[in-house]
C-alpha cells in the first residue's frame, strides 16, 4: 500500500485505542483516505466512561494514566486539551494486609519498593523484610533467572514480604490477577529496566525517576478522562472519518483484493484495504475466525458510593487502599480488591462535591473467579461496599450516610505475557496482512500503553514515512 494511493482503513472498537488509530490513520493517510470506525456498543469510549453520583460526575472505568513515556499528554496537546491535566492530591496510598493498614511505598513499580530501607517500607515490610529487599542489589543477575512468573522472581529476589504486602496487591489492583500469572514484560517497562540494571529495586528507582521527571507517576482529567475520548470522537467528525455505533463486526473475510466486515448474519458492513482490530481478545479471535483464549479476560466490577460522612473528611487511607489477598496478606472479612478515595485524591472533585459529600469506588474481581457482587441486587452489593469501605478506611460508615450509589461490570484483558488458570500462555494471536491488533491485551495494560501503540498501529498499516512516529511504540 503507497501513501499516496487511495485506500480505505476501518477500524473496529471504539475505546480509546480505536478512537486514537482512526484519528491517526485519518490524520496521516490525508484526502487518499478514506477512515470508518465500527463500534458494537451504543456509546464511544469503551472501557472510559462517566457516571454521575450525587450530582458529581465520576469516572467508573478508567480514571487516570501513567505519565511515563509521556504519550498521553502528547495526544491531550495535539487535542488542545493539556490545560484539563490535573494531578492527584499527593496524600500516598495504603495496603491492607490482614489486620494491618499500612503506607504503601511510594512510587514503586508494580509495587516493588524503590526505596526498601525508607521509613514507609520498614513499616510495610517489618525490618527483616526492609533488609532483604535492600540486598536485592548485591545479588548476581543469575539469581531469579529460571523463575516463570513475576511472583516466582519477586519472592526469589526481593523475599515473600514484598510479594505478598507489596507486589501482590499492586497487580491484584491494577491487572485484576495475581503475580503468579505474570511475567516480568506483562510490566510496561520493568523488564527493559531490569535488562539494564540487573536489579529489581533499582528498576524501580529508574522508572520512578523517569515518572518525576514527567511531573508524577500518574495525572488525571479535571472532568474526567472521557474529556479525552470525547475530544477524540469529535476530531473524527472534522477529520471526516464515519464512526458508527451500535455495529457488531463478527468476522472479516477477503473479498477482492480488501477486507469485507461481515455482522452475524453474513452482512457486509464495511470494505477496507486495511483493518485496525481496536477490541478484547476475545473478540478479536472471533473475527479473525482464531481459537478461543484459555483465559482472555476476567470480569471485574466498580462500585461508587457517595457518602455524607464528616469522619471521611480527615481522608484516613490517602487517596486510597489496596487489599492483599493470600498469605502474609490474608483478607480479614474484606471482598474488595481496592478501594480509591476520589474526592480525597481529586481535589477538583471535591469542590464539585461541596464540603461534606465523599466519593469512593470499590473494586470487585479477580483473575479466574467472578467478582463478588457479581449477580447480587443492589441492596446487597450496598451492604458489601459499605462493609469493605469501613473496613478498609477504618471508620463505621452507615448506610444512612448514603447519598446515592452507581455500579458497573467491565472486561479487563489479561496483560501480555499472562497466563491461564492452567498456567500455559496462549500462543500470540498473529495479525493477518492488512490487519493490525491493537489494545492492552497487545501492548500492556493502560492508557500509557494503549495510545502510542494504537499511533503506531495505524502508521505501520499505512506505511507512513517514517519521520517522527514509529518509534513510540
Ligand atoms: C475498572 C477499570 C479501571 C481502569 N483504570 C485505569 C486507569 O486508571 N488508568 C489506565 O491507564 N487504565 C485503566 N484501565 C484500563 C483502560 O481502561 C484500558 O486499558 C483502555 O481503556 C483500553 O482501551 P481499548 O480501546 O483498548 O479497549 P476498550 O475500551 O475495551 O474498547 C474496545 C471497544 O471495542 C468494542 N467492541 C468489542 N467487540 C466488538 C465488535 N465485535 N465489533 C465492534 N466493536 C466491538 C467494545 O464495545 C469497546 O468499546 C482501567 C480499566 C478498568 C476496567
Amino acid at each position: 500500500m503507497s501513501a499516496e494511493r487511495s485506500r480505505r482503513i476501518a477500524v473496529i472498537g471504539g475505546g480509546v485505542s480505536g478512537l486514537t488509530a482512526a484519528r491517526e490513520a485519518a490524520l496521516i493517510g490525508g484526502s487518499g483516505t478514506e477512515v470508518s470506525l465500527l463500534e458494537a456498543a451504543d456509546r464511544l469510549g469503551g472501557r472510559i466512561r462517566r457516571e454521575t453520583l450525587a450530582g458529581v460526575p465520576i469516572d467508573i472505568g478508567a480514571e487516570a494514566f501513567a505519565t511515563r513515556g509521556g504519550g498521553v499528554a502528547e495526544l491531550l496537546a495535539e487535542l488542545g486539551i493539556e490545560a484539563e491535566i490535573v494531578p492527584p492530591a499527593k496524600l500516598g496510598s495504603w495496603v491492607i494486609a490482614g489486620a494491618r493498614a499500612v503506607r504503601l511505598p511510594a512510587a514503586g513499580t508494580a509495587g516493588i519498593p524503590a526505596e526498601p530501607l525508607s521509613r514507609e517500607s520498614r513499616r510495610a515490610l517489618g525490618l527483616p523484610g526492609s533488609v532483604r529487599a535492600a540486598a536485592e542489589r548485591l545479588l548476581p543477575r543469575r539469581v531469579g533467572a529460571r523463575s516463570e512468573s513475576l511472583a516466582e522472581l519477586v519472592r526469589v529476589r526481593l523475599g515473600r514480604r514484598v510479594l505478598e504486602r507489596l507486589v501482590g496487591p499492586v497487580v491484584l489492583g491494577v491487572h485484576s490477577t495475581d503475580p503468579s500469572r505474570l511475567t516480568l514484560s506483562s510490566i510496561p517497562g520493568l523488564a527493559q529496566a531490569y535488562a539494564r540494571r540487573g536489579s529489581l529495586v533499582v528498576a524501580a528507582r529508574e522508572l520512578r525517576d523517569g515518572a518525576s521527571a514527567a511531573g508524577g507517576a500518574v495525572a488525571g482529567l479535571r472532568d474526567g478522562m472521557t474529556t479525552l475520548t470525547d475530544a477524540l470522537a469529535a476530531e473524527l467528525g472534522r477529520l471526516g472519518v464515519k464512526a458508527r455505533t451500535g455495529v457488531a463486526v463478527e468476522r472479516i473475510e477477503r473479498r477482492a483484493g480488501a477486507w469485507a466486515l461481515l455482522d452475524a448474519e453474513g452482512r457486509e458492513l464495511d470494505r477496507a484495504e486495511g483493518v485496525v482490530l481496536a477490541v478484547p481478545e476475545e473478540a478479536a479471535r472471533t473475527v479473525l475466525g482464531a481459537p478461543a483464549a484459555e483465559e482472555a479476560s476476567s470480569r471485574v466490577e466498580v462500585v461508587a458510593l457517595a457518602l455524607e460522612e464528616p469522619l471521611l473528611d480527615s481522608a484516613p487511607r490517602g487517596t486510597g487502599a489496596l487489599v492483599a489477598g493470600t498469605g502474609d496478606g490474608v483478607r480479614r472479612g474484606i471482598a474488595a480488591k481496592a478501594l480509591t478515595h476520589v474526592t480525597a485524591k481529586w481535589p477538583e472533585r471535591a469542590r464539585r462535591a461541596g464540603s461534606g459529600l465523599h466519593l469512593l469506588r470499590v473494586s470487585y474481581g479477580r483473575a479466574g473467579s467472578p467478582p463478588e457482587t457479581a449477580g447480587l441486587g443492589d441492596a446487597a452489593v450496598q451492604r458489601i461496599a459499605l462493609n469493605d469501605a469501613s473496613r478498609i478506611l477504618g471508620v463505621e460508615l452507615r448506610a444512612e450516610s448514603l447519598r446515592g450509589m452507581v455500579r458497573r461490570e467491565w472486561r479487563t484483558n489479561a496483560p501480555p505475557g499472562a497466563r491461564g488458570r492452567e498456567g500455559s500462555v496462549d500462543p500470540p494471536l498473529a495479525a493477518p496482512p492488512g490487519t493490525v491488533l491493537i489494545g492492552d491485551w497487545v501492548s500492556g495494560t493502560g492508557l500509557a500503553s494503549v495510545i502510542p501503540a494504537a499511533r503506531a498501529a495505524a502508521r505501520q498499516l499505512l506505511h507512513a514515512p517514517n519521520d517522527e512516529g514509529t518509534s513510540r511504540t
